[in-house]
């Protein structure tokens, strides 16, 4: 049997977990905080726009165990916000511990307050990461680590740690295991040019929203509450510096949107406290994640991955990379396409077999594709989703976007891709698309 390390356990690192296991490996997941999911654990949005499609084909190809636990962590489904149709929104207190647990069901080994820090290899192989003074041996490997922080870029690039639900002060930084293995990565910019991202939603306490908001959050899931004319000011200039340009609109700049995720996500990566609660329905608002999101937010995209079409880094062949390790991918979908492919070509890398490229038949292929384009010609102020801006258009054009069930189905199983996930442990099981 192979065995697989995967290095980070935010949703990239979760589904890569879960498809090497699907394909036969023994699969160690080393996560350097107490939670999985990572940036998820504040975040919630799913099926909204293209995503919708993204997440049928993962389900088709066979990630269905996954979606499952997530599905029934859904707080709404079917919410329509502006520029936004169709998002479930899951529950940001229920799903990590429900996600835990189904990872621990299929046989992970979860190693939590594991941080990856050392890597052992030659230049062109892995052979074991090191967190503290433990080595963790395997035959192929994946990073998952993320892009953001640590402190001292949120500081240089941002507005300063604004105390956000990584918690570097408290597990240590973020370290890049690629950057580790001897690989130079790549970092992200904004549309003015200058580096890293700031991330683009705080979360409110919902006791601290007035009681009329929560209701209509609890019944509906989304609120928009015009900004007073005084308080637009500037907050377009805002938005041009998030990693989510799907909501970087005119809406976002004269409205709060607010959903419920349990938490109130307000979506700005960041608003003054006391402007804010001069906003009706805000008068005692109070913030969540970041601690400090009155000042700023996180900053990403700081460590992209150089990788070839099968998500293997370009120069250490065992070593492969999942979520925003891969480039400008933003989003808990994008992250878990990404990572159970790097996931599962880990496994057939260390038995030797064939790796899964997924064809631009698919959204998930095409999209796989493109943050390979965007990567290779430097065009990093590029983010890329499925749920708007520049590549949902891309979907739309090229007929891949669909919310037909059946339809997203009937597309895998033409690709010859139907359940591909539980048939690589079987030897004769997977053929390279
Ligand atoms: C505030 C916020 C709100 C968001 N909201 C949404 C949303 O609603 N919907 C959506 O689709 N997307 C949302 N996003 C974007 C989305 O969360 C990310 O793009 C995606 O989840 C990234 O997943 P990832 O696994 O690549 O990275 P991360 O989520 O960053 O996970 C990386 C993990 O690796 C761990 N790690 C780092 N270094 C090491 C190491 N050396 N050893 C071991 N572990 C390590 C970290 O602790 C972390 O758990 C949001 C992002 C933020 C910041």
């Amino acid at each position: 049997m192979s065995k697989i390390v995967v290095a980070g356990g935010g949703w990239a690192g979760v589904a890569a977990a879960y498809a090497a296991r699907l394909a036969g490996a023994e699969v160690q997941l080393l996560e350097r905080t107490d939670m999985l999911l990572g940036t998820g654990l504040v975040g919630g949005i799913l099926r909204n726009n293209g995503r919708f499609t993204a997440t049928e084909e993962h389900i088709a190809l066979g990630m269905d165990g996954l979606w499952a636990v997530i599905d029934a962590n859904l707080r709404h489904r079917d919410v329509d916000f502006p520029g936004h149709e169709h998002a479930d929104l899951y529950d940001v207190t229920t799903i990590e511990p429900a996600v835990k647990g189904f990872l621990e069901e299929q046989g992970v080994e979860l190693q939590t307050r594991t941080r990856v820090s050392q890597a052992a290899h030659d230049g062109a192989r892995l052979t074991a990461v090191a967190a503290a003074d433990r080595w963790f041996e395997a035959d192929a490997f994946v990073d998952a680590t993320g892009s953001f922080g640590p402190q001292g870029n949120c500081t240089r690039h941002g507005n300063g740690c604004a105390m956000c639900i990584l918690r570097c002060p408290s597990f240590g930084g973020r370290v890049s295991l690629a950057q580790e293995a001897g690989i130079a990565e790549l970092r992200a910019t904004r549309m003015d040019g200058t580096v890293g991202v700031m991330s683009g939603s705080c979360k409110l306490h919902s006791d601290s929203v007035s009681p009329e908001l929560r209701t209509q959050l609890a019944d509906t899931g989304v609120a928009v509450v015009p900004l007073p004319p005084e308080l637009q000011a500037g907050k377009t200039e805002m938005l041009g510096a998030k990693a989510c340009q799907q909501y970087a609109l005119p809406e976002f700049a004269e409205n709060l949107v607010l959903l419920d995720t349990g938490h109130v996500k307000l979506m700005t990566p960041f608003f003054p406290l006391d402007q804010l609660r001069r906003v009706p329905g805000l008068e005692n608002a109070r913030y969540e994640d970041p601690y400090a999101g009155g000042i700023g937010n996180s900053i990403r995209y700081l460590a992209m991955t150089p990788h070839r079409a099968d998500l293997r880094s370009e120069t250490i062949t065992n070593l492969f990379v999942g979520g925003e390790k891969t480039g400008p991918f933003v989003g808990h979908t994008e992250a878990m396409v990404s990572g159970s492919v790097a996931g599962l070509n880990a496994v057939l890398e260390a038995e030797g077999r064939e790796p899964v490229i997924l064809p631009q038949s698919l959204a998930v292929g095409d999209a796989l594709a493109a943050v390979g384009e965007v990567m290779r010609a430097g065009l990093l102020s590029r983010k890329l989703t499925f749920s708007g801006s520049w590549y949902f258009e891309r979907m739309k054009d090229k007929g891949l976007y669909s919310t037909d069930r059946d339809e997203i189905g009937r597309r895998v199983l033409e690709a010859g891709l139907s359940g591909v996930f539980k048939k690589a442990a079987r030897a004769d099981g997977v053929s390279a698309a």
